[in-house]
């Protein structure tokens, strides 16, 4: 099982990293020649709209492969160390279901649903002040 999840951790993070290189530095803006008649006079609008558009998609895609890089070269340096399927909040066991569907998860369920409660209700300097209610 382990093999399997390192070789699965390793896919995944080859896929990742190699969506970020093919993404390069900067993010291409598109630009759309002949789109909008240039004696339009909301062209020059229109063309930051959509650049604008285009930026913030390519950086929210770009933030988020490298999170996922993050989180996979996380995942394989805890199986290294033999941590990997324990939950860093509690201890307890990740059920092998939920490893299945996201191999570099390293909350389990319970504790995933209390920080993502907490993430929408408080600042994240709060949290360590709560006590768990359940
Ligand atoms: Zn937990």
């Amino acid at each position: 099982m382990d093999k399997n999840i390192r070789q699965r951790l390793e896919a995944d993070l080859n896929v990742a990293m190699s969506r970020l290189r093919q993404m390069g530095g900067a993010v291409a803006v598109e630009e759309l020649p002949g789109a909008i008649g240039n004696n339009s006079p909301f062209a020059d609008e229109v063309d930051e709209i959509q650049a604008n558009e285009s930026r913030e998609i390519g950086f929210a895609t770009r933030e988020l492969l490298v999170e996922r890089v993050n989180r996979l070269s996380v995942a394989l340096d805890r199986l290294a160390e033999g941590e990997y399927g324990t939950c860093v909040e509690c201890g307890e066991e990740i059920s092998p279901a939920r490893l299945q569907a996201m191999p570099e998860v390293q909350t389990c369920v319970r504790c995933q649903d209390r920080i993502e409660r907490l993430g929408r209700q408080y600042e994240p300097e709060e949290t360590e002040v709560l006590v768990d209610e359940e």
